[in-house]
């Protein structure tokens, strides 16, 4: 039952984030007794600059035959002047294309004395733990027609909104199965009293609601999901919603954390799954050990989560970057009375924590 991994650090600061993740997830399956197998591929601009291609078809093959690939970020400044389909953004868009990750997982939790981080009031975002579910591949970022039209009033465009009923019912079965593996609460965000999309999006909601009776199910429009993500984030638990309303509102809910730095992230589908940071590839700060790598390390802790159904393990790594900031931070979340460590130290950190803690009690399978 061994799980395979495949690494794909990518480029600027992804090589160091990942370095430190790696050896979070090594430690992290050792004491979950899970047998794992890492292997690394290249994609990004190192690729094209190696390959001519930002996703060479080895890093496709090695992706789609894994249990799962940990991504560090692409791109940089040098690559900016290549034509759009040699992009290292592109190599990503089309790994998940390829890899059918229809549903992405963005959590926004305050972690230990970082609630300070935050813009908003400590009394207001402490205690924040939830998740905003947004459906990646359909929706109005790709429906048909769209392009430039010609208006009873002159020149002018249009984009469609667009779902099918298999497209919702599929983000709503994961929905359903997040919010189980949380704290049992699915939100379900549409416009449903102005979109005809959004009254089909809650009907199929309630339907795939009846197969999932013991989680419980509420609807908001996104206006109103807006205000109350800022008014009272605690009310939420798990957030299921389309790809532009799930655009804004995860960027929203992930400011709340006050730091990119310690943002993780989930791609899946029916049969992949790629997790990465939120951040990108920081080239202001590349080889310079300044980078924060705990959005990747909890990366690690999701794939563990949602992959290989062991939330233990998450918790234990969340435990173990919970201590850690307590008393040490990087520069970017830096602040008085904690000691400034880099990249490396802080990664090390976190490992000898999980390390040290407790054996994680894993159920046979
Ligand atoms: P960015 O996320 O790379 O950086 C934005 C700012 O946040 C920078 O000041 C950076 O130093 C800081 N930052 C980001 N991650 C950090 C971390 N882990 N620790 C400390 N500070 C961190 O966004 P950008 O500057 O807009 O983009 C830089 C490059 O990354 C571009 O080429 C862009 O296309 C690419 N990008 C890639 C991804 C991805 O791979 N998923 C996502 C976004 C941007």
């Amino acid at each position: 039952m061994t799980k395979h991994i495949v690494v794909m650090p990518g480029d600027g600061i992804g090589p160091e984030v990942v370095a430190q993740a790696t050896q979070v997830l090594r430690v992290a399956a050792g004491k979950a007794g899970l047998p794992i197998a890492l292997s690394e591929a290249i994609i990004g601009g190192g690729a094209y600059d190696r390959t001519g291609s930002p996703l060479p078809e080895q890093s496709l093959d090695a992706a789609r035959k894994a249990d799962a690939v940990l991504l560090g970020a692409v791109g940089g400044p040098k690559w900016d002047t290549l034509a759009f389909n040699l992009r290292p953004e592109r190599g990503l868009l089309r790994l998940r294309a390829e890899l059918d990750l229809f549903a992405n997982l963005r959590p926004a939790a305050i972690y230990g004395d970082l609630v300070d981080a935050s813009t908003l009031k400590r009394e207001v975002v402490e205690g924040t733990d939830l998740m905003v579910i947004r459906e990646l591949t359909g929706g109005i970022y790709f429906g048909e027609p769209r392009g430039p039209v010609q208006t009873a009033h002159g020149a002018g465009a249009r984009n469609t909104m667009v779902y099918s009923e298999w497209e919702v019912e599929r983000i709503m079965r994961v929905g359903f199965d997040i919010a189980r593996k949380r704290r049992g609460r699915l939100c379900s965000v549409d416009k449903a009293n102005v979109l005809e999309v959004s009254v089909m999006w809650r009907r199929i909601a309630e339907q795939v609601h009846k197969a999932h009776p013991d989680i419980v199910l509420e609807h908001l429009y996104v206006d109103n999901a807006a205000m109350q993500l800022i008014r009272s984030p605690r009310q939420f638990d798990t957030i299921v919603t389309g790809n532009l309303f799930g655009d804004i509102l995860s960027d929203a809910a992930a400011m709340l954390t006050g730091s990119i730095g310690m943002l993780p992230s989930a791609s899946i589908g029916e049969r992949h799954a790629l997790y990465e940071p939120v951040h990108g590839s920081a080239p202001d700060i590349a080889g310079q050990d300044k980078a924060n790598p705990l959005a990747t390390i909890l990366s690690v802790g999701m794939m563990f989560r949602y992959t290989f159904n062991l939330p233990q393990v998450d918790e234990a790594i969340q435990a173990a970057v919970t201590d850690v900031l307590a008393t040490h931070r990087t520069p970017d979340i830096h602040a008085a009375g904690k000691t400034l460590v880099g990249c490396r130290e802080i990664g090390e950190l976190v490992a000898r924590r999980l390390a040290d803690a407790p054996p994680i009690a894993v159920p046979a399978v």
